[in-house]
């Protein structure tokens, strides 16, 4: 079936502007060198479902005008990666969703730092009112949600496995140094692949132009978008520079895609 990616945020932990910072990038004019923390948006079918939320979700949500939310699903607990989960409050009452909770699916680790961050939400005594109606479900393979399947696919971020995830023709690969043998064979075929590509030197725990543009020529995807983007890379120049079917993702950008 048919369905539409948006690009809520395309940019590294802290952010594009980085605070504080001088260089070119952050002062560049270009509405596509301003980038807020990683996160998509995937819809079909009059559903909505997110992949992480962000430090900068209420104003991606704003930008975006979502109205609704079905699902969230998590790749791995970093800040820039969870901490917007508040956020979808508004998004979450009875009179949005018609009553029940918005499912978060997250794996076992993800889900303890989920319980930790956001206690009060996932502590029932809290008295005051007001709070996210969400509830974790545990990742045991793959999640199928309105028809459609996301496959947990694991990739290293550093040391750490944590998810990425492939969804009919499409997949999204944020946060890792490495992806191991057995997901890449499960990202054949695809129509557009999303791939962390934080800055040109290496990083421990995040890929690189150079590593992730191996993958492409491995996985020979229709269309390749790079995500988690730093301040060292500057959209036109940067897009100037990679083969013709590669390209930075930015803020808003909007993919058609078969579920
Ligand atoms: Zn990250
Ligand atoms: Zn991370």
């Amino acid at each position: 079936m048919k369905a539409t990616l948006t690009v809520l945020g395309s940019g590294t932990s802290m952010g594009v502007p980085t605070i504080g910072c001088d260089c070119a990038v952050c002062n560049s004019p270009d509405p596509h060198d301003r980038r807020t923390r990683p996160s998509i948006m995937v819809q079909w079918d009059g559903r909505t479902v997110l992949i992480d939320t962000t430090p900068d979700f209420r104003e991606q949500a704003i930008r975006e005008g979502i109205r609704k939310i079905d699902g969230i699903l998590y790749t791995h607990g970093h800040a820039d990666h969870i901490l917007g989960l508040d956020d979808v409050r508004p998004l979450s009452f009875p009179r949005v969703t018609g009553g029940g909770k918005i499912p978060l699916y997250a794996s076992e680790n993800t889900a303890h730092v989920l319980r930790n961050v956001f206690r009060y939400i996932f502590e029932a005594d809290y008295k005051y009112g007001g709070l996210a109606q969400v509830e974790l479900r545990p990742i045991n393979g793959p999640v199928e949600l309105f028809g459609a399947t996301f496959q947990p696919l694991v990739v290293m971020h550093g040391d750490v496995p944590i998810e990425s995830y492939r969804f009919g023709s499409a997949a999204y690969l944020t946060d890792f140094s490495s992806v191991p043998e057995d997901s890449l064979l499960q990202l054949e075929g695809l129509d557009i692949l999303f791939l962390d590509a934080l800055r040109h030197h290496p990083h421990p725990t995040h890929s690189t132009v150079e590593n992730s543009l191996k993958i492409v020529e491995r996985l020979k995807p229709k269309r390749t978008y790079f995500t988690h983007i730093s301040h060292d890379l500057p959209h036109e120049a940067t897009n100037a520079a990679l083969p013709e079917n590669v390209r930075l993702s930015h803020d808003g950008l909007k993919l058609e895609f078969e579920l």
